[in-house]
């Protein structure tokens, strides 16, 4: 181990910054940040310093670096754009026993300073020790991204329970079960960010009650519409914690990679030559595991509020009382506009977009003149099938047989594949392409010849 790690408590406690630049800038900022006692030596002072020094944030000395300067601190931070200089400073610490961070030269510093993720009073640090600066950057993002932005609040939150939690649960493996429920509840996270302490105190004291797991709860998750990029970092939190996954053919195999490990995952799509799992069922399967104490993801293609049959999954857990949420996805119109370099709306061709269903109940089910109306484009989604019919009833109605169309097969993964034309032969088109695939009809879709990148 070359560095050891530590945390410290700088709040009053006085700090010398040497440097008054852009680089001193931002260890200024760190350290006010932690509540030092900051006193900070220059000869030239930026302009943000001397705003630090009229507010009384910092206290400043006009000069050249000498020992003095050192007196009463605990910790010092050479940061000027002279290496001469910051080893001087460095060489006067380590004289007097006090850590030294210094810029540009961690292998010459006593102290340096980790990447960190602030969850205040969570904190995450990480260091590749100055040696690879980039990589701790990275892994910094990555974490960033795992941990939820109302942690913090969760930690200080656990902070004042922690008492009660010894008197109430006897044993270590109880008090483990409902801290893991504590820190995993991202609707007590939101409530406590909302504000709402009434709430989220009823929802501690319902932790509180339950000794054995307690009604679980239902997550919809959208999945985006392949590319794992695209699934938002909510989504990838809750997946993460799920303890049972219900997907169905329209969840990507990079994403289910993504899942928590030794979750349950139910298929409820269709496979090769079987009908799908009927609505009716899967409705019924979310309530029972929720109600078994299970923390259910759903997860959704695309966004689970379009075309996701969200709504009717939600209105029986509702009844029921079960606790449900809802991260929405990219729905695939924007993922397929995107990736295949088709804009949805553009002010010289279409100022609305209308997202349709091409699986009718009905034969007249569509108001199709107001579809066959100019100026405007037309997504539809499950629509290969009836891609004769769509061209039929919207050249009928007046649709110029003209009209660009694309028709884009697994859209933003690996294997899109776009092909294009004019509205008179989008049933010949729709022979090309398999499921899913969404049909774009418009002339924005001329736009991809200048636009296609992917
Ligand atoms: N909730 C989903 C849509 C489900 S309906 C969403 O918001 O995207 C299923 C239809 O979505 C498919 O028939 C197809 O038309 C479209 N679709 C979903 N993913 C797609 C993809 N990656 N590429 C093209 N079309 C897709």
């Amino acid at each position: 181990m070359d560095y050891f790690p530590l945390f410290c408590r700088l709040q009053g406690k006085r700090c010398l910054l040497v440097g008054g630049g852009e680089v001193a800038e931002r260890k200024a900022r760190l350290l006010l940040s932690a509540g030092a006692d900051l006193h900070v030596g220059a000869l030239h002072f930026s302009s943000a310093f001397r705003q630090w020094a009229d507010s009384g944030e910092i206290t400043p000395i006009s000069g050249t670096f000498n020992d003095a300067w050192l007196d009463r601190c605990w910790l010092v931070v050479a940061a000027t754009d002279d290496d001469a200089v910051n080893q001087q400073v460095a060489q006067a610490a380590e004289a007097r026993r006090i850590f030294c961070n210094l810029v540009d030269a961690p292998e010459q510093a006593s102290a340096i300073m980790p990447s960190i993720i602030d969850r205040s009073p969570l904190m995450v640090a990480v260091s590749s020790g100055g040696r690879a600066p980039v990589l701790a950057r990275l892994l910094r993002e990555k974490i960033e991204a795992l941990l939820p932005q109302h942690l913090g609040q969760l930690a200080s939150l656990a902070g004042t329970l922690r008492a009660r939690v010894r008197q109430r649960f006897a044993s270590m493996a109880q008090r483990r079960y409902f801290w893991e429920r504590f820190f995993t509840s991202d609707r007590l996270a939101q409530t406590l960010a909302n504000g709402d302490g009434a709430r989220a105190a009823q929802m501690v004291d319902s932790l509180f009650s339950d000794a054995l797991p307690a009604q679980g709860e239902v997550t919809l998750v959208g999945a985006g519409p392949g590319d794992a990029g695209l699934l938002t970092l909510k989504g990838l939190q809750q997946i993460q914690q799920a303890d049972v996954i219900v997907y169905d053919r329209l969840v990507s195999e990079e994403i289910l990679n993504l899942v928590r490990r030794d979750a349950e995952r139910i298929f409820v799509g269709k496979r090769a030559g079987h009908h799908c799992v009927p609505q009716a069922q899967i409705n019924q399967l979310l309530l029972e595991q929720a109600q078994r104490g299970k923390r259910v993801v759903r997860l959704k293609g695309g966004d689970p509020f379009i075309f996701g049959r969200g709504g009717e999954e939600l209105e029986i857990l509702a009844q029921h009382q079960i606790p449900f949420s809802v991260v929405p996805g990219v729905t695939a119109a924007s993922g397929c506009s995107a990736y295949s370099g088709i804009p949805l709306t553009h002010r010289d061709h279409a100022q609305s977009v209308r997202l349709v269903t091409g699986h009718l109940q009905q034969e007249n089910a569509l108001e199709w003149e107001k579809l066959a109306a100019e100026q405007q484009t037309l997504v539809f989604y499950m629509g290969l099938t009836q891609a004769p019919h769509i061209q039929q009833q919207l050249m009928r109605h007046g649709m110029r047989a003209d009209m660009p169309v694309a028709l884009v097969e697994n859209g933003t993964s690996t294997r899109q594949r776009v092909v294009t034309g004019t509205l008179e032969r989008l049933s010949d088109l729709a022979q090309q392409v398999e499921s899913p695939s969404l049909i774009i009809i418009g002339s924005v879709v001329s736009l991809r010849d200048r636009l296609r990148w992917f």
